[in-house]
């Protein structure tokens, strides 16, 4: 270009500038590179299940193609999966919507950022207890609203009591965000918990975007429970939820969002001016997992115990690392700050992102740094991988601590 004919071209998006990309997707995109790389590398990353998503789903994902069911769709998702959510939260949730309350889309984040969209105004607060899973905050942030981190420790298992939510609800408050079972912790809420944070939620109207994806994955008796179910705050909740975890569908991209009609239109509006409808074949599959039975969600579960109780005690015998015992999810959320102040190599770990980074170098082990959930003193690790790559993990992390000075 001539010089004094230079244009100078606009800047980007200052919102997006100050948002942070997925750290969950950023690792995850690692442990690829470095597998490519031909680097032995164990990947506790995504949380995404092993399994092959279950036979009578992708058959009639195969049947939807052959039946050239290949064409755009109501915009709110096909009436006959609506209907079958519809059926699926009153079977397993006692939430009682008609299937104009139901607004498909693609995979539960869409969801939660169309909720988002739908109620948010500018500077509107969004409380969200830490640790959060890491797109809640640059969500809230990207349609213009003010996250509200509340701290909560090992102590409580990581869970938010009410009397602690209500001292961060303002004027400002528009929503809570609630994660059970929780993604990164594994906590779970009891109904006794939900009911006492209820009685917050209808004294300040405030919304609850209470994201059950992990709903089905639970342990040891543990009972989900859904903030919709209790009348008196049910026009408040936007209950989201996908086929994600509970069907080992990550790539089909299909979630959704149950709530009051004047919320589902608002978040329709946006989608509809978005993305449309998600995926007409995979609508035609979370269609068939919905209607279809649990019985591979059961043994998925099942399996997940098995790796949880390994994992647990294989990383909490290590010295300087503790953990609670997830009750969900599947994802372990230890403490390391046992760690802090070693070192290796002459380079001293001072942070949760220092003692990752030191367990890719050393171990070859990818797991997610505990800054983007929230919580500096812990990594979570994904046990939705094969026993054989945590048995894997779980010795080489401890013949990586061993070496610590
Ligand atoms: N919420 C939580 C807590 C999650 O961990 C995930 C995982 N991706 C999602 C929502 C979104 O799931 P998806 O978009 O795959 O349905
Ligand atoms: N929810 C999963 C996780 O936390 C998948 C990645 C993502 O969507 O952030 O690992």
């Amino acid at each position: 270009m001539k010089k004094g004919n230079y244009i100078a071209v606009k800047s980007l998006s200052k919102k997006v500038a100050a948002a942070e990309a997925s750290q969950t997707l950023a690792l995850t995109a690692l442990a690829k590179k470095m597998k490519a790389e031909g680097i032995d590398v164990v990947s506790l990353t995504a949380g995404e299940p092993d399994f092959p998503t279950p036979a009578h789903i992708k058959q009639a994902a195969i049947k939807a193609i052959e039946d050239n069911f290949t064409k755009y769709t109501v915009n709110a998702g096909i009436l006959e999966l609506r209907n079958a959510i519809v059926e699926k939260l009153k079977r397993d949730n006692n939430i009682h919507v008609t299937a104009s309350q139901i607004l498909v889309s693609n995979g539960a984040k869409h969801s939660i950022f169309n909720a988002l969209q739908a109620i948010i105004n500018k500077g509107d607060e969004v409380i969200i207890p830490a640790p959060f899973w890491v797109s809640y905050p640059e969500m809230v942030k990207l349609v213009d609203g003010v996250p509200v981190i509340i701290k909560t420790t090992e102590k409580t298992d990581f869970k938010a009591g009410a009397a602690q939510i209500k001292k961060a609800v303002t004027k400002k408050t528009k929503a809570l965000i609630l994660c059970s079972p929780s993604n990164p912790t594994g906590s779970v809420y009891s109904q006794e918990e939900l009911e006492q944070i209820a009685e917050v939620v209808k004294k300040t109207g405030i919304y609850v975007i209470a994201d059950e994806i992990y709903e089905k994955v639970i342990y040891d008796g543990a009972k989900h429970f859904s903030l919709a179910s209790i009348p008196e705050i049910t026009d408040q909740i936007i209950t989201v939820n996908g086929v994600s975890k509970a069907y080992s569908m990550t790539g089909w991209r299909i979630g959704f969002l149950a709530a009051h009609q004047s919320i589902v239109d608002a978040a329709e509006k946006v989608q509809s001016q978005a993305t449309s409808a998600p995926n007409s074949i995979a609508q035609k599959a979370a269609y068939a997992a919905f209607a279809g039975s649990d019985d591979e969600v059961n043994k998925m579960t099942a399996e997940f115990t098995k790796r949880r109780d390994y994992i647990y005690t294989a990383i909490t015998s290590i010295p300087g690392i503790t953990s609670t015992k997830p009750q969900g999810a599947f994802y372990l959320f230890p403490n390391v700050s046992g760690l802090f102040g070693k070192s290796y190599n002459g380079t001293i770990l001072k942070t949760s992102s220092d003692v990752a980074q030191f367990f890719i170098k050393d171990a070859k082990v990818v797991c997610v740094p505990g800054d983007g959930f929230g919580a500096k003193n812990n990594v979570r690790f994904s046990y939705a991988c094969s026993m054989q790559d945590l048995e894997k993990a779980a010795t080489r992390i401890k013949n990586a601590v061993e070496k610590l000075k």
